[in-house]
């Protein structure tokens, strides 16, 4: 059987007036690009969350495929023009490099992929999120893939009880990918030992532990890595497959009811509540909160023949009710930590260098 592959592409390439989100032209712009490239693709879905435009495809070309990569490329580069044009703040900011060179990875903008072979009824969710990190999503995928009482699907489905694999990447490590692969139930402490710090290890893919079928890929991009400078958070994007054999899709979906708090927001250097947005939502200009939206899609010989928007219901009103009041509580403190996130993660060199200014003149007594 073919293997059809996902792939989830995403960049900032300019704002209105701020952070915000794409105009319309640069929109139809990239929209204009990946049409034009159809015969190498099945299918494709262009949205924006804040101020990040993603690109999925639906193709039969497998991962890490240069052409594939390519047209997501040529149409930030391309809608890049248009954005300078327009003066948007931070055009192009996501392409840090221009010459493509057969891989996305390592170019700017964050990639999620996975191939599989369809199911008769392939549901596939796709999260993008914005004013966040990739480790924004370890504690929702801890919740449901190991919560059980989150996440009901881990006891009733007897796929989900033999466990997952996780694989987790070192971030921090930038010569290469560095990984662990670790297997639920039994190393689940171990597991939740890394995710505990999301701005170091971050979940890469998950994996059913029966048959080694993907259900879990989220791009784990560090952008600061690749242009050696603070560039903006690497806001990530996630793919999960949801139904039979895997999780249901309300499992998936309802553990971002937490509106846990998560590093980003305003010049990426604080700890906001993230909260679960309608599909093509502008940026909130209240210090940028953290935002994640979700398309529910279902996919039929490679096509994307229907999709809903996964948190635009009465509940998840709800939810941004809850995540803005979190958000409130945490601003209430200002500039002291936790509000602000650790030195090592703010990239902003401004502070550390007046500190260790200050450290100097410090004396003992
Ligand atoms: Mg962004």
């Amino acid at each position: 059987m073919e293997k059809l592959t996902i792939s989830a592409i995403k960049a900032d390439i300019g704002a209105v007036g701020g952070h915000t989100k794409p105009s319309k032209e640069v929109l139809e712009e990239v929209i204009k690009t990946v049409k034009s490239n159809k015969d190498i693709i099945e299918d494709f879905y262009v949205g924006f969350c804040g101020d990040d435009i993603h690109i999925i495809m639906t193709h039969f070309n497998g991962i890490n495929n240069p052409k594939v990569h390519k047209i997501a490329f040529d149409a930030f580069l391309n809608a890049t023009e248009i954005a300078k044009n327009q003066g948007l703040y931070g055009a192009g900011q996501d392409i840090l490099k221009t010459a493509f060179s057969g891989n996305i990875k390592g170019m700017g903008p964050g990639i999620a992929e996975m191939e599989f072979v369809e199911r008769p009824n392939e549901a596939v969710i796709v999260f993008p999120a914005d004013k966040t990190e990739p480790g924004a999503f370890n504690l929702p995928l801890y919740y449901a893939f190991i919560e059980v009482s989150r996440s009901p699907g881990l006891i009733l489905s007897p796929s989900m009880r033999k466990g997952v694999k996780f694989v987790i990447m070192d971030v921090s490590y930038t010569e290469k990918d560095k990984i662990i692969e670790l297997y639920t139930p039994e190393n689940y402490i171990d597991i939740a030992s890394l995710l505990f710090n999301p701005h170091r290890f971050v979940v890469e893919s998950i994996w059913l532990r029966e048959n080694n079928e993907p259900i879990v890929s989220v791009s784990t991009t560090r952008l600061h890595n690749i242009a050696g400078r603070y560039v903006g958070k690497d806001d990530p994007i996630m793919i999960v497959r949801a139904q039979k054999p895997f999780l249901a899709t309300e499992e998936i979906c309802s553990v971002f009811a937490i509106a846990h708090y998560v590093g980003g927001d305003t010049r990426g250097s604080h700890n906001m509540a993230l909260m679960p947005v309608k599909l093509n939502s502008q940026a909130s200009t209240y210090l940028c909160n953290p935002m994640v939206s979700c398309i529910v899609m279902s996919i039929k010989n490679g096509k994307i023949t229907s999709y809903i928007d996964g948190f635009d219901d009465p509940i998840f009103d709800e939810i941004r009710r809850k995540a803005s009041e979190k958000s409130f509580y945490m601003r209430e403190q200002g500039f002291i930590m936790p509000a602000m996130l650790p030195m090592e993660e703010i990239e902003y060199t401004a502070l550390k260098e007046k500190i260790e200014e200050l450290e100097k003149k410090f004396t003992t007594r």
